[in-house]
């Protein structure tokens, strides 16, 4: 199938996109990488007017660092994640996660803000960012707000960004020394959307960030698991697989029932264990 007819317009700076968005309103869609959009536009599951493509905006682009923290431009594509150094070297769970990402030739064109304003509830991005309690910062004509992760995404492909408003940058705090992270996934096929997946991170002793993917309209944080492993070490596995149930509520999907999800989050889990607990 082809896409509905559309308009285009390639912005040049960050005032061009929310004077489109203000005069367009919901029938404007911003254009990243096109690897979700342009599908969903042949599919016809969504029918904007006007596509604005951000490509050649400079302050949505690149990777920096300050002394706590790095900054990722919306723009920044999954290939470029995972050949930074900064990446490898500061926020190892997202460097872990990037090969899993579909396949080269979308992750040549796939960006960060575009995955996670996409918030598909398989995808790893926004569940890398809810294990690493990123920051996301929006922008609108106005003014900038901060959200983190664990409120941004409000469901199925629905996010915390208003009309007129785009995510600019996203910020995830720096690696320390004592940092521990693990990420791992099941898909039929390499590079296929994961039928379940788990990004965790442990950023200091006593923290622990279990997001899971695949199982619920969001990523789902399991804060019970977390609670055992953290209180028992390795004694408290089991503990933290049982509560697993009530943690992630899986009502399954078209990939797995509930039942063969939570045994695959506890799968996922004690894979993990050995990245995240030493003793484990
Ligand atoms: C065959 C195939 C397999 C794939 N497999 C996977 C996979 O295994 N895992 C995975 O995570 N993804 C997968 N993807 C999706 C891929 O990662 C996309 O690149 C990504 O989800 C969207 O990024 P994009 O830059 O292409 O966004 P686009 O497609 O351009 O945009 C996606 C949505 O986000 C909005 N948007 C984009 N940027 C912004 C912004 N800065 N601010 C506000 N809104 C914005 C757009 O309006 C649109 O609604 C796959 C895609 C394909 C085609």
């Amino acid at each position: 199938m082809k896409a509905p007819p559309f308009g285009y317009v390639k912005a040049r700076e960050l005032g061009q996109v929310f004077d489109l968005l203000e005069q367009h309103g919901d029938e404007a869609k911003i254009l990243a990488g096109g690897q979700s959009l342009i599908p969903s536009l042949n599919l016809r599951l969504s029918r904007p007017t006007l596509l604005i493509d951000i490509n050649a905006i400079a302050d949505l682009q690149g990777i920096r660092e300050t002394a706590d923290t790095v900054v990722v431009g919306a723009l920044t594509t999954h290939v470029a994640l995972e050949k930074s150094p900064i990446i490898s070297r500061h926020v190892q769970l997202l460097a872990a996660a990037m090969p899993h990402i579909a396949h080269p030739a979308i992750r040549n064109r796939g960006t960060i803000g575009g995955s996670l304003a996409f918030a598909d509830p398989a995808a790893e991005l926004p569940a890398c960012a809810t294990a690493l309690d990123a920051t996301f910062i929006l922008r609108n004509r106005d003014q900038e707000r901060r959200v983190k992760a664990s409120e941004f995404f409000h469901g199925l492909f629905e996010t915390d960004l208003k009309p007129g408003e785009i995510l600019a940058a996203i910020e995830f705090p720096k690696a320390t020394t004592s940092h521990r992270f693990a990420f791992s996934e099941l898909a039929r096929r390499h590079g296929d959307y994961a039928m379940i997946g788990l990004a965790a991170a442990s950023p200091q002793l006593g923290m622990l960030r279990l997001a899971y993917f695949g199982v619920a309209d969001r990523p789902v944080s399991a804060e019970r698991a977390a609670t055992h492993l953290i209180r028992d070490g390795a004694a408290g596995v089991e503990a933290a697989c049982a509560s697993l149930a009530d943690d992630l509520e899986s009502s399954g999907d078209l990939n797995a029932g509930p039942q063969t999800k939570l045994h695959l989050a506890a799968v996922l889990l004690r894979r993990a264990l050995p990245a995240l607990l030493p003793s484990a």
